[in-house]
């Protein structure tokens, strides 16, 4: 992935701090990106992916990570979308759906409802078949991405289970309304997506065949969860670089900040927190990688100590940095909101600590 990785880095090339200021990526650069395929670089080579492994490709989420959290999130969404296409379409759909998203169409991912966040099974989106087409209905908020998408995923109740369907962002109906001033990760293209009566045909649904609405929910978001994690070793590293550089150049008291020892203290502490998630990403993505039966359980408790280990060390680099790093733009005052909203999404942390509870208990039993 290293050329890969090259590539993003020139591509963002130190503009990371602006886009956050302006809210906004330039879409160019994205559908750029996207037609790479790296946006979704997990999807296999016949649908016009990379086709890597979750090891690489989550190495290569760490990297852009580290120059951009809201590109990331871009990405991370659009995984998302193609990994549920990938596991709930029939064999037409991904021919169908895939090739689009690899080769610069944007897509998105709607969970979340004004009723509907921690718990899901509140979800009031409805997909009902009507004269042989699909009509669809709901709120959604927060869905990240979806400023920038064509296509939306958006799960809700079908019949008596549930189903996704892949929305085009311009039918009939759709109304996608940007999130007001995000705290962080400002240039993700946050949106509510509210569906007023959005007729589509009826290959547009996927997973119909009477799946449980936490089944469907839990694929996807499995997707979404390994890619915050390795997001998050992406906000450690960012903010670890900029620490290393800043406590041996600036001084203080006649000495480097590093050989203060409670400054060096900082710094272990930032290190120890991103070898700890990227040790746990690691686990994660082999356990994908193998199709071990732990992968679930792996991957929430990645996206809990990445998500955890971020927020803390972001904290501890504007500390460091203290006023050098404090003004937006700066990498680790970014990196500190950015890090902040990843303890919230795809399953909090308290979601998350219910979760490994459960796992630990059945474990141990
Ligand atoms: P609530 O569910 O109201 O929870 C509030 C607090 O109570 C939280 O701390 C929560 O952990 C806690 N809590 C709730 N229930 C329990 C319980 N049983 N036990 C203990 N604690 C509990 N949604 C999408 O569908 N698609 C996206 O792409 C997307 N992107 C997002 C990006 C960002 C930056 C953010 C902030 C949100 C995004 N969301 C997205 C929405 C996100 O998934 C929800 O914000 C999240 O699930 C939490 O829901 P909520 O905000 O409604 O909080």
């Amino acid at each position: 992935y290293a050329d890969a990785a090259a590539a993003v880095t020139a591509l963002v090339a130190g503009r990371a701090g602006d886009w956050d200021l302006a809210g906004l990526i330039p879409e160019p650069l994205l559908r750029e990106l996207g037609a790479t395929g790296r946006l979704c670089a997990t999807v296999p080579a016949e649908y016009g992916g990379p086709g890597w492994s979750s090891l690489a490709g989550g190495q290569f989420t760490a990297h852009v990570g580290s120059l951009c959290s809201s590109l990331r999130s871009v990405m991370t969404s659009q995984g998302m979308a193609a990994w549920t296409v990938e596991r709930l379409g029939t064999a037409a759909q991904r021919r169908a759906y895939l090739p689009r998203l690899t080769s610069g169409e944007l897509a998105a991912v709607g969970f979340s409802e004004p009723l509907a966040g921690s718990d899901l099974s509140a979800i009031g989106t409805t997909i009902r078949s009507e004269g042989g087409m699909l009509v669809v209905d709901g709120h959604k908020v927060w869905v990240t991405a979806a400023h920038y998408a064509d296509l939306l995923v958006v799960f809700g109740r079908y019949g008596e289970g549930a189903a996704a369907v892949v929305i085009p962002a311009d039918a009939p109906g759709v109304r996608v309304r940007r999130v007001a001033d995000p705290m962080g990760c400002r240039a993700a293209g946050h949106a509510e997506v509210i569906l007023e009566g959005v007729r589509l045909p009826a290959d547009h649904l996927l997973g119909g065949d009477g799946l449980s609405l936490p089944l469907l929910v839990t694929t996807a978001l499995a997707y979404g969860r390994i890619s915050v994690a390795w997001g998050c070793v992406g906000i450690l590293r960012g903010c670890l670089a900029a620490v290393a550089s800043h406590v041996v150049s600036r001084r203080q008291f006649g000495e480097p900040l590093a050989s203060h020892q409670l400054v060096a203290r900082h710094v272990a502490e930032l290190y120890v927190a991103e070898q700890t998630a990227t040790r746990a990403c690691e686990h994660a993505s082999r356990c994908w990688d193998e199709g071990t039966p732990d992968m679930v359980g792996a991957t929430v408790l990645a996206k809990h100590v990445g998500a955890v280990q971020a927020a803390r060390g972001a904290a501890t680099a504007v500390q460091v940095m203290a006023s050098a790093g404090a003004q937006d733009g700066h990498v680790v005052a970014r990196a500190h909101r950015d890090a902040k909203l990843m303890e919230i999404i795809e399953g909090s942390n308290e979601m998350c600590e219910l979760m490994l509870a459960q796992h630990a208990l059945a474990t141990l039993e």
